[in-house]
């Protein structure tokens, strides 16, 4: 294969993408890389502070504010990004956040705010980029869902039900729009190193390392690769499916 020939298989030229909760952690690594393979990127912060530092990466594209759960949000950042560049191609639903406790300790509102930013943000995110796309009859749709959503985990109740979730519908979208042109995927991250994972304490990461079969902790890159490639021409004929990027520690 020629460089030009694996610039074609992977590069994101033309493409828009729009990557929820990008300033920080996977969601700023995923949306940098998609802007190194040539996308114009839009990235999303719950912040003004973090839609301005994650747009001083982003080249020709933009950092905007964004909470999932904020309809009035939602709408002005999709108006603004079909204003500036067109309808996004590439969606990548990342924004996620946890409550954990045991299921006897759960509170209501904290299944619901699990519930509301990790699955209904993701529909609504999702529906509102989906007319564009079956207009352009093109999309990516990409859902970052983890290991946890599939092993389960215990304390985790609300996160593993709403990740799972995305999987389900990730599945049931993927038959609906694939005769427009538009595959739907998940990526389903193991452990990564990320604001997320470094509230666990140094014991409970030493054991969770001990159960990867790589013997380390995932990397942003690690999980940004998946999602570059799943959005790539060299994705084009994969959809429904579930990429797992766990080091080894959960074999599906
Ligand atoms: P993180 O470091 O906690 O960052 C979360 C991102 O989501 C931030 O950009 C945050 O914005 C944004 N966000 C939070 N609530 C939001 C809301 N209501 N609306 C819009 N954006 C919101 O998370 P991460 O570890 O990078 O995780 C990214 C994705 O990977 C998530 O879907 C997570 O469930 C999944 N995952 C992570 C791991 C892991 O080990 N880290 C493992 C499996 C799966 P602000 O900066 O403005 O708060």
């Amino acid at each position: 294969m020629t460089d030009s020939q694996a610039g074609t298989l992977l590069g994101l030229d033309g493409q828009v993408a729009l990557v929820t909760g990008a300033s920080r952690g996977i969601g700023q690594s995923i949306a940098c890389l998609l802007r190194d393979l040539g996308a114009k990127v839009y990235g999303t912060a719950t912040s003004q502070a973090g839609a301005d530092a994650i747009a001083g990466e982003l080249g020709d594209g933009r950092g905007l504010v964004l909470d999932v759960t904020d309809d009035e949000q939602l709408n002005n950042v999709i108006a603004t990004v079909n204003a500036h560049a067109g309808a996004p191609t590439v969606l990548v639903n990342n924004a996620a956040i946890t409550r954990d406790q045991l299921l006897m300790r759960l509170k209501d509102e904290d299944w619901d705010a699990v519930m509301d930013t990790n699955l209904r943000g993701v529909m609504r995110m999702t529906r509102a980029c989906l007319r564009g796309m079956l207009k352009a009859r093109q999309g990516r749709i990409i859902g970052i869902s983890s290991v946890v959503g599939y092993s389960g985990n215990p304390g985790q109740t609300n996160y593993a039900a709403a990740k799972a979730g995305l999987a389900g519908f990730s599945r049931a979208l993927a038959l609906e729009v694939g005769a427009r042109g538009i595959t739907v995927n998940v990526v389903a991250p193991g452990f990564i190193d990320t604001d997320m994972t470094r509230a666990l304490d140094e014991a409970q990461r030493d054991r969770l390392i001990g159960g990867i079969a790589l013997g380390r902790l995932g990397k942003p890159a690690d999980v940004a690769a998946a999602v570059a490639f799943l959005a790539s021409p060299a994705g084009a004929y994969i959809s429904g499916q579930t990429i797992h990027v766990n080091g080894g520690m959960y074999l599906t």
